[in-house]
C-alpha cells in the first residue's frame, strides 16, 4: 500500500495554536515591535532588525510537527533529523515525545508502517524518501515551498543536460536534498561550491582545464557520482541553498557566467549557461533588514541569536562582523556576565568565550537580530538578560 502523505497540515491548526504560542511567543518582543523595534532601559538601547526570527517555512514545519503529535497520539512520531537548526525548538519537540532518527540508537531500518515520519523544512534526499516509501511510513512533509522551487530548477537543468552548480554547504541537509534532485538516478550532475575561493577554482578549470584528478580530489565530497569536469562543466546552471549570503551568491553566479563567456564566447551563452537566484524571500528580507539596521543606527555592538549550525544565522553574523563587534549566541545563557560572553566567532567552528564584550560605562546601543529558526521567546529572554547586565550598577 502506498504511504499516506500529509503535505498541507493535519486540520488541527487551531488545536495546537495555544501550545505553539506558549512555547515560542514573547509579549516583550511584540511590544518592542510596536515601539518602532526599539527598547530603551537605563543606559541601554536595543534596536531590533525589522525582519527577524521564524520564517514562513519554519513556522509551518513546527506547526505541522505539533499537529502530527496531536493527530497520532498512540503512534510513534519520528523526525528524520533536526526539524530546524535550533536546539531549543528541537528539545521542545523531544519533550512532546517526538523521536529523532539522528539520535543515538535510532535507525531508519527500524521504521515500520506504524511510524509517522516528519520531513523537515529543508527536505530530505530522494534516497531517504524512497526508503521511507518502501517502509510504508505515514509521512508529514513540511518541505518549504522555497526549497521546492530550488528543486524545480535543478531538475529542469538535469532534464536539459545542464550540470547544477549549487552555491551551498555540501554537508547541509538542504543542499544534500537539492543535490539528490539534481542527480537522481544518474540523470544529471552537480557541483557544490561553498564560497568565492571554491568558485574561482572551478572557474579556472572552465577557462583553461587543468588536472582532472586534482579537481576531483579538491571537490571530493561536493560532486555527483561519476562527475567528469571536462564533460560536466560544458553546460552549467547556477542555483543556491536558500539561506546563503545573497550578495555572495549573486557574485558567484556572475563569476561562472564570466568564465563560461571567456571559454565559449557570448554567442554560446544561451546554450551553455543558466542562472536562477534561489535565495528565499525570508532570507533576503532578514539580510536586507540587517543591512538597513547597520546603515541607519550607530551601534556599539551586534548580537545575532540562532543555532550555531543555522546557515542563515551565520550569514547574518557575517554581514555585521566587518563593521562592529558581533556576537553570534545560541540563547540568553550565553550572556554569562557583563564581562564574559559565550559565542560562535564569525567564520569559526567552535563556541568560544570572549571578555569585555559590553561597554562598562555610559550609554550602550546594541543591534539585535535572530535567524529564521529562532523563536521570539528566545529573543525576549536575550533582551531581558541584556537589560539586567547593562543596568546592574544602575
Ligand atoms: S529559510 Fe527560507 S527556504 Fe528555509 S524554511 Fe525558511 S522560508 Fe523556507
Amino acid at each position: 500500500m502506498p504511504p499516506l502523505i500529509f503535505r498541507k497540515g493535519l486540520d488541527l491548526k487551531h488545536e495546537v495554536a495555544g501550545t505553539l504560542a506558549e512555547s515560542y511567543h514573547s509579549d516583550l518582543v511584540a511590544a518592542i515591535k510596536d515601539s518602532e523595534y526599539q527598547y530603551a532601559s537605563g543606559r541601554l538601547t536595543i534596536h531590533l532588525a525589522r525582519e527577524f526570527g521564524f520564517c514562513y517555512g519554519v513556522d509551518r514545519a513546527v506547526d505541522y510537527a505539533y499537529q502530527a503529535r496531536k493527530r497520532f497520539p498512540d503512534r510513534p512520531v519520528v523526525l528524520t533529523g533536526e526539524i530546524i537548526h535550533n536546539p531549543h525548538v528541537n528539545d521542545q519537540l523531544r519533550a512532546q515525545g517526538i523521536r529523532f532518527l539522528s539520535d543515538a540508537g535510532e535507525s531508519i531500518d527500524a521504521l515500520t508502517p506504524n511510524d509517522v515520519v516528519i520531513l523537515p523544512a529543508f527536505g530530505v534526499t530522494m534516497e531517504m524518501l524512497e526508503e521511507l516509501d518502501r517502509r510504508g511510513c505515514t509521512l508529514v512533509d513540511t518541505t518549504c515551498g522555497s526549497v521546492l522551487n530550488v528543486w524545480k530548477n535543478v531538475k529542469r537543468y538535469a532534464a536539459d543536460g545542464f550540470t547544477s552548480v549549487i552555491h551551498g554547504k555540501y554537508w547541509h541537509e538542504e543542499t544534500r536534498a537539492t543535490a539528490s534532485q539534481a542527480s537522481h538516478e544518474g540523470n544529471g550532475h552537480y557541483l557544490v561550491v561553498l564560497n568565492r575561493d571554491e568558485a574561482e577554482e572551478a572557474c579556472r578549470y572552465i577557462r583553461g582545464g587543468g588536472d582532472r584528478t586534482v579537481f576531483l580530489t579538491r571537490f571530493e565530497n561536493a560532486l555527483s557520482r561519476g562527475f567528469d569536469p571536462d564533460r560536466d562543466l560544458q553546460r552549467i546552471g547556477c542555483a543556491n541553498q536558500t539561506t546563503m549570503l545573497s550578495s555572495e551568491s549573486l557574485e558567484i553566479g556572475e563569476m561562472f557566467r564570466a568564465a563560461m563567456r571567456d571559454r565559449y564566447g557570448e554567442a554560446e551563452m544561451a546554450a551553455r549557461f543558466r542562472a536562477f537566484d534561489t535565495i528565499c524571500s525570508a532570507t533576503q528580507d532578514r539580510q536586507d533588514a540587517v543591512a538597513a539596521l547597520l546603515d541607519e543606527q550607530p551601534l556599539d555592538l551586534m548580537i545575532v541569536i540562532g543555532g550555531y549550525n543555522s546557515s542563515n544565522t551565520c550569514n547574518l553574523a557575517r554581514m555585521c562582523e566587518p563593521g562592529l563587534p558581533t556576537y553570534h549566541i545560541a540563547e540568553a545563557g550565553c550572556l554569562m556576565s557583563a564581562f564574559e560572553i559565550r559565542h560562535k566567532p564569525v567564520g569559526g567552528k567552535d563556541e568560544a568565550v570572549s571578555a569585555g564584550w559590553l561597554p562598562a560605562g555610559g550609554e550602550v546601543v546594541i543591534g539585535l537580530t535572530s535567524g529564521a529558526s529562532t523563536p521570539d521567546n528566545l529573543v525576549g529572554m536575550v533582551v531581558r538578560r541584556l537589560d539586567d547586565l547593562a543596568n546592574l550598577s544602575r
